[in-house]
């Protein structure tokens, strides 16, 4: 007597052999991925993936609008939108939510820069330093 298998249900020529430890879905050895020891199936991956990057777009786009009134924080706010957006891209699933804020966070970052450039060039800053 031998018990009934249970099937992967992206692949269901395989075996399901193990649960998910996150969600307890079962899936095969193909399908599993195994992170920090942990045994996760590609939905709990990309879970937790997308996550981890809406929380980098969160903060580029936070450090986007504190950098319209304190200039050094442009560059920090468009790398980071720059790496989740790498981050996004790589998953291939694109959180949309996740991308218009890395957008928000470079446009910012490109508008407090170009800003803090025309101040520093134009005239009316040429006058007020005049004085030292
Ligand atoms: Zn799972
Ligand atoms: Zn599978």
């Amino acid at each position: 007597m031998s018990s009934p298998e249970v099937r992967c249900p992206r692949d269901p020529a395989n075996v399901a052999d193990a649960p998910c430890s996150r969600c307890g879905t079962f899936t095969c050895l193909t399908c599993a991925v195994l992170q920090e020891g942990r045994r996760l199936c590609q939905e709990c991956v990309s879970r937790l993936r997308r996550v981890e990057g809406s929380w980098l777009a969160v903060w580029a786009g936070g450090l986007g609008f504190l950098s319209l009134g304190c200039v050094p924080l442009a560059p920090v706010a468009i790398v980071l939108a720059g790496i989740d957006f790498a981050k996004t891209r790589l998953d291939g699933e694109r959180d949309r939510k996740a991308l218009k804020l890395d957008a928000l966070a470079i446009a910012l970052g490109v508008v407090a820069i170009a800003w803090w450039v025309y101040y520093f060039t134009s005239p009316l800053s040429a006058s007020l330093e005049g004085e030292s």
